[in-house]
């Protein structure tokens, strides 16, 4: 399913690199990261090749968050972890040039050493006004099918989209 020869992620879906898989169906293969934020730092990784987010069709995006917070918990229950942060990304290692659409499923715990920082900026009422309204009138785009990202002329034709399939985690189910 795997679709690009240079992608570093299609070569851990398609075992051309070796990875400790905590979790595999046909669709989507979920790895520990080998660099890492915290204990039981997983990257859930579709099998076949997305450019980004906007580029997986709907159905392989809502199954990529069902399986992240699927994950997720299993850390919760298995690692001791306090919380789960979700990032999604299109490139994790600096100069790979080929991006991958994965999410990366980050545990979280009292004293680990994680620190997203940022300085808080300062914004008039008109100001978030102005903000929210051009983001409101770009989500009623979205929802018209306006497609948000112009996709490149010589992307391959996505494969189909996997048929949906129940999670098989043998964790107690819960109610979120
Ligand atoms: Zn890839």
């Amino acid at each position: 399913m795997a679709d690009n020869e240079k992608c570093v992620f299609c070569m851990i879906a398609s075992k051309r690199i070796p990875s400790n898989p905590v979790y595999e169906d046909e669709a989507f293969i979920a790895v520990l990261d080998i660099n890492p934020a915290s204990k039981g730092h997983c990257l859930l990784i579709p099998k076949a090749h997305y450019n980004s987010l906007y580029e997986a069709p709907q159905n392989v995006y809502l199954q990529m968050m069902s399986l992240a917070r699927a994950i997720g918990y299993a850390l919760l229950i298995s690692q001791g972890a306090t919380n789960v942060d979700l990032i999604y990304t299109q490139e994790l290692i600096k100069g790979n040039v080929t991006p991958h659409s994965i999410i990366h499923i980050i545990p979280r715990y009292k004293d680990d050493t994680i620190n997203y920082t940022w300085q808080p900026n300062k914004l008039t009422k008109e100001e978030l006004e102005a903000i929210a309204n051009e983001i409101k009138s770009a989500i009623e785009k979205v929802k018209e099918g306006e497609k948000p990202v112009e996709q490149p002329p010589q992307q391959k034709q996505a494969p189909p989209p996997p048929e949906e399939k129940p999670i098989q985690l043998d964790v107690k189910p819960v109610v979120f």
